[in-house]
């Protein structure tokens, strides 16, 4: 359920924004919260497009 990043070493969960693993010790890697974040803002963006695809739609197809 944690969200934050993964150990790459021990697989075992931390917490956002940790800098190294709190299980071993080993630097968590620090793009992985930021591909995450793109991840996230990419489907943000297709979401926000699809809406303004479908009210285009709503507005551009004749009404029965
Ligand atoms: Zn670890």
């Amino acid at each position: 359920m944690s969200a934050g990043p993964v150990c790459l070493y021990c697989q075992g969960s931390n917490p956002p924004g940790q800098t190294s693993c709190r299980h071993c010790g080993m630097p968590l890697p620090a793009t992985a919260a930021h591909a995450e974040q793109r991840r996230l803002r990419r489907f943000t963006g297709f979401c926000i497009g699809l809406t303004l695809f479908c009210v285009a739609m709503f507005f551009w197809l004749p009404r029965s």
